[in-house]
C-alpha cells in the first residue's frame, strides 16, 4: 500500500488558502517560528479522497462486516440515532450554556434528554438513580468502586480492603478495583460456568469492600446462585457491583436492581447502540440504590416543580467530578433515541432475539468445535478451539483464515481460564443468512484443520500486515510516518 507522502508530485494541489488575514509579520517568537517549509504531501484533492477512503476501507467495522467478537456486543447502530445526534439543538450547544445567564432556557431540551434518560435507565435496572458521566464501561466501573469507597469510608469501615471478582470477569474488572486502591481476589467457576460458591464462602469477611460481577457472565450463562451470593456479601456490608455489559441479554426480562445489586455501569455501546471506537467515544452510566445516591458524581439534573430542567450541584457528599460537564453528551442523545425509536416491546424483542441468535451459532457450531458449557446460552457463547489445536491449528490460526473470508475474527484467548478460547456473539442484528455463512466459514475452518492444517501459517493473505508481533505492536506504537526510528 502506498503512503499518502509517497503520492506526492512536486507542485500537485488540492487546494488553495485565500489571502491570508494574518498580517505577515506577525510576532511569533523566533524558537517557535519554524525554520523550513513544513513537509507536506502534494497531491490532488482526489488523490487524497482515494487515499483516505481506501484506507478506512482497510479496517473492519459493524457497517462494512459480520463482526461476531464476544464480550463486546458489536450490533448495528442504526443511523437514525445519527440524525437524531447531529440535530443542531443537540450538537451546537455548548457546555457552559446552562450554567451562563438566560442559558437554562436554551437548553432545556437537553437537560430533558438526560433527565429523562437516567428516568429510563432506573426504571430499566431497578436502580433508583443514575450518574451519565463516565465515559467508558470501565470508566463506570471505576466511578462505582469510588461510590463504594465512599460508603465505607462515611460509615467507618475502616478494614475494607478487598474486592471479590470471579476468574471469568473482563479484564478491567480487576484494573479498576486496583485504580480504586483494593487488592482483588479471584474465585473460581464452577463447571456449569457459574461462581464456585464453596470457595466465595472461604474468602468472604469483613475485609471485604464488595464483589464486582457480570450476568450473564463472559461465559454467556446466567449465575443462578445469586441471591446467595448477595446475601454472603451482605452479610459483610459489602456492596455488590453489576457488570453491565451484558444487559442486552436481561433487557426487560430482569433487573440487576431486583437480583441485590447496589450499583452497576451500562455500556451504552454495547446495550444502546451508540458506537465503538477504539477505545471511545463510549458510555459508562452508572446506576445506584438508595445506600449510595448520595455519593453520586455532580452534577445532577433534577426537575423543578414546575416541569423546568436545571442541574445540581448541592450535594456535599458527592464524589465530585468524574468527567468534564456532563459525559459523552453526543452519545446520550442517540442512546435516548435508540429507546424512543424501539419502546418498551422493542427493547424486550431485542434481548429475545440476541438470546435467540447466540443460541442458533452455538447449537449449528457445537458438532464441530468443542463448547465449554453445554448448556442453554445467553448472548453469547464460548467454545475451544482445543480439538483443532491439537492438529496443530490454532484459535489465532482460525482468526486469521476468518479475516481472509471477510469475516471480523470472534474473540479469542479470552476468558483467560479457557485454553484456545473462541467467544461468539453475533448479537440480534444480524440475519439467519449471514450467521449460516459464517457457520459454514467456521466449518471450512475445521475440514481445513484436518486436511491441510500447515496452510493456516500463511492467513491472512488478504490484509496489508498480515501476522504483527501484537505485544510489540501495542507496547511500541508509531503513528507518526515521519516518526525517527527509536534506537
Ligand atoms: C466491554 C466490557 C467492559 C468494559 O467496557 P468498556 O466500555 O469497553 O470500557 C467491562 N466488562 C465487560 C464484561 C465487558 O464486556
Amino acid at each position: 500500500m502506498q503512503l499518502i507522502f509517497e503520492r506526492s508530485v512536486q507542485g500537485r494541489r488540492g487546494f488553495r488558502f485565500g489571502d491570508s488575514d494574518v498580517p505577515t509579520k506577525a510576532q511569533v517568537p523566533l524558537k517557535y517560528a519554524r525554520q523550513e517549509d513544513a513537509p507536506l504531501p502534494e497531491v490532488s484533492e482526489l488523490d487524497a479522497v482515494r487515499h483516505y477512503t481506501h484506507l478506512s476501507q482497510l479496517n473492519f467495522s459493524i457497517d462494512t462486516h459480520f463482526y461476531p467478537l464476544g464480550s463486546c456486543t458489536m450490533k448495528y447502530n442504526p443511523k437514525f440515532t445519527e440524525s437524531i445526534a447531529r440535530l443542531a439543538g443537540f450538537a451546537d450547544l455548548h457546555p457552559l450554556l446552562p450554567q451562563l445567564a438566560g442559558g437554562e432556557k436554551l437548553t432545556q431540551g437537553a437537560l430533558e434528554v438526560l433527565y429523562e434518560l437516567e428516568q429510563w435507565m432506573c426504571e430499566m435496572t431497578g436502580f433508583k438513580a443514575f450518574t451519565l458521566q463516565p465515559l467508558a464501561g470501565a470508566h463506570g466501573e471505576l466511578t462505582g468502586l469510588m461510590l463504594m469507597a465512599a460508603y465505607h469510608k462515611t460509615k467507618g469501615n475502616t478494614k475494607k480492603r478487598y474486592v471479590i471478582i470471579p476468574d471469568s470477569a473482563h479484564g478491567t474488572n480487576p484494573a479498576s478495583a486496583a485504580i480504586a486502591g483494593y487488592q482483588t481476589v479471584a474465585i473460581p467457576s464452577n463447571k456449569n460456568g457459574g461462581m464456585d460458591l464453596e470457595a466465595l464462602k472461604a474468602a468472604v469477611n469483613d475485609e471485604v469492600a464488595g464483589l464486582m460481577m457480570t450476568i450473564p457472565s463472559t461465559y454467556g450463562v446466567f449465575e443462578s446462585n445469586i441471591e446467595e451470593i448477595a446475601r454472603l456479601i451482605h452479610s459483610v456490608d459489602g456492596i455488590m457491583y453489576y457488570d453491565g455489559a451484558n444487559l442486552n441479554a436481561m433487557l426487560g426480562r430482569c433487573r440487576p436492581g431486583d437480583l441485590g445489586f447496589d450499583v452497576m455501569h451500562i455500556n451504552t455501546h454495547k446495550t444502546f447502540t451508540t458506537p465503538h471506537g477504539g477505545g471511545g467515544p463510549g458510555a459508562g452510566p452508572v446506576g445506584v440504590n438508595a445506600k449510595l445516591e448520595k455519593f453520586l458524581p455532580i452534577s445532577r439534573v433534577i426537575k423543578r416543580s414546575g416541569g423546568t430542567f436545571t442541574l445540581n450541584y448541592d450535594y456535599p457528599d458527592s464524589i465530585g467530578y468524574v468527567a468534564s460537564f456532563y459525559g459523552n453528551f453526543a452519545l446520550l442523545v442517540r442512546a435516548y433515541a435508540y429507546m424512543l425509536m424501539l419502546g418498551q416491546e422493542g427493547l424486550i424483542e431485542t434481548s429475545h432475539h440476541a438470546v435467540l441468535n447466540a443460541n442458533y451459532l452455538m447449537t449449528k457450531l457445537k458438532k464441530h468445535y468443542k463448547l465449554c458449557f453445554d448448556r442453554l446460552c445467553m448472548h453469547e457463547s464460548v467454545f475451544s478451539a482445543s480439538r483443532q489445536a491439537a492438529r496443530g491449528v490454532h484459535a489465532i490460526d482460525i482468526a486469521k483464515f476468518l479475516i481472509d473470508q471477510q469475516i471480523h475474527p470472534p474473540t479469542v484467548y479470552f476468558p483467560i481460564s479457557v485454553s484456545e478460547a473462541m467467544m461468539i456473539e453475533p448479537t440480534e442484528t444480524e440475519s439467519k443468512q449471514t450467521m449460516d455463512h459464517f457457520v459454514e466459514k467456521m466449518i471450512e475452518a475445521d475440514e481445513l484443520s484436518k486436511t491441510n492444517p500447515s496452510i493456516f501459517k500463511e492467513f491472512p493473505k488478504t490484509m496489508p500486515i498480515s501476522r504483527p508481533d501484537e505485544v510489540k505492536a501495542a507496547r511500541d506504537v508509531k503513528i507518526s510516518y515521519f516518526l525517527p526510528d527509536a534506537d
